[in-house]
């Protein structure tokens, strides 16, 4: 870690995302497979660490966002089934059968112009397709039992293109109010017997996200798709206080201080704006972390950070790279390491904390810690691996 020039990391337990798996494994049914969702570089976790650990504890199948976030699992060597969460431009069909990356699709036009582009490449294995019934999310999906037909036909007519999936996604599994999740499940079943009335064989199917998986494990069917319960991370207050599930958060947010200092002299303004205004004996630790970083200017005058198992809140104005800290009367070394999000000698700044304070979810917390603050992963309280995007000296 000395490593580091700009000391502010992650660090991603990776025995936690184990432990959040297996504890999955034993609430859903034995036959209902595990698909790692690891979009958006695994909810900030760092993708291609997250996605072969998860394989390696319970997962089988991984999804993403984008053939892009694909092809980057594919580059690191990853070999196992990869499905885009999200809409596919034709123009990317071509890449996507290159790369064996499974796309979404929901409408009939599309799979047969997929289909006449796979025709002009002669080598490609079939594109693997896995169709999004929209029963109540209201983003993609097909909407009718008829248009669903008809996809179907088309696809399994299709030489270019393998069916292998079919799944809908919960728009309020989260919440304590479960009409509408019912609705959609029983809506989503409801397509899937039409299906099988007219002679049709199922491929997987699946629909539950982490609340619904916890909620509901009774509607797991062949595969749910795991978000932010692998991240130890509860998809809501509501989901947390069932206490069906004990879920570890697998990611800190660290670093060390870079200057301290005790604010004798006048002017003891803080930061932009000179919002705060510090007392003559109070002691100012500046730290490496900033907006661009995803620390919020929202937290300005009010996140707080851990140092020596103690609560200090942020003084002033969050930058672009740094922040200040207000160590009160106390001592601060420079170099001394701080916690952010995560736990430090018995104390806590959780993310869930941080997502209320800005009025926002955890998903968003961790997702939005950017790409510059390097990833360091522990597997079994050892540093495992490094991820610095940019340079690592
Ligand atoms: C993001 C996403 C998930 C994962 O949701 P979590 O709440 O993080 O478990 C599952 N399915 C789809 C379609 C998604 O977009």
């Amino acid at each position: 870690m000395k490593k580091l020039c700009r000391e502010v990391w992650v660090e991603v337990d990776l025995d936690a995302i184990k432990k959040n798996l297996r504890a999955i494994r034993h609430h859903i049914p034995n036959k209902s497979k595990i698909m790692a969702v690891v979009k958006a570089n695994a909810y900030g976790h760092g993708s291609v660490e997250v996605a072969r650990h998860a394989l390696e504890h319970g997962a089988s199948e991984l999804a993403v966002a984008s053939v892009e976030e694909g092809i980057v699992l594919r580059k690191a060597g990853i070999t196992a089934p990869i499905l885009v969460l999200g809409f596919t431009p034709l123009r990317c069909v071509k890449e996507s059968a290159a790369w064996k990356i499974t796309l979404s699709a929901f409408q009939v036009d599309w799979i047969k112009e997929a289909t006449e582009i796979l025709e002009k490449e002669a080598e490609t294995d079939r594109l693997a397709i896995h169709i999004n019934v929209d029963t109540g999310m209201g983003r993609l999906g097909v909407r009718t039992k008829e248009k669903l037909l008809e996809i179907v036909k088309a696809l399994t007519a299709s030489k270019f293109l393998r069916w292998e999936g079919i799944f809908t996604h919960f728009s309020t599994a989260d919440e304590p109010d479960t009409t509408l999740t019912r609705l959609q499940h029983d809506k989503f079943i409801s397509f899937l017997r039409f299906l099988k009335d007219q002679g049709i064989e199922l491929p997987t199917v699946h629909m539950n996200n982490t609340a619904a998986a916890i909620a509901f494990p009774e509607f797991s069917a062949d595969m749910i798709r795991l978000g932010i319960g692998m991240y130890g991370l509860y998809p809501s207050a509501y989901i947390k206080q069932l206490n069906l599930v004990k879920l570890a958060p697998a990611l800190s947010l660290k670093a060390r201080i870079a200057y301290v200092k005790t604010m004798r002299t006048e002017p003891r303004t803080i930061s932009y704006g000179a919002t705060y205004i510090a007392d003559p004996e109070e002691v100012i630790a500046t730290l490496p972390v900033g907006y661009a970083d995803g620390y919020s200017r929202e937290l300005s005058n009010r996140g707080f950070v851990l140092h020596r198992g103690k609560r200090v809140p942020v003084a002033g104005r969050v930058t672009m790279d740094m922040i200040m800290v207000s160590l009160g009367e106390s001592e601060g070394k420079q170099g001394e390491e701080v916690v952010i999000y995560g736990r430090q000698k018995g104390a806590e700044i959780s993310v869930d904390e941080v997502a209320e304070m800005l009025d926002t979810i955890n998903y968003e917390v961790v997702s939005t810690i950017s790409r510059r603050v390097p990833r360091i992963f522990i597997r079994d309280g050892e540093i495992l691996k490094v991820s610095a995007p940019v340079l690592y000296v």
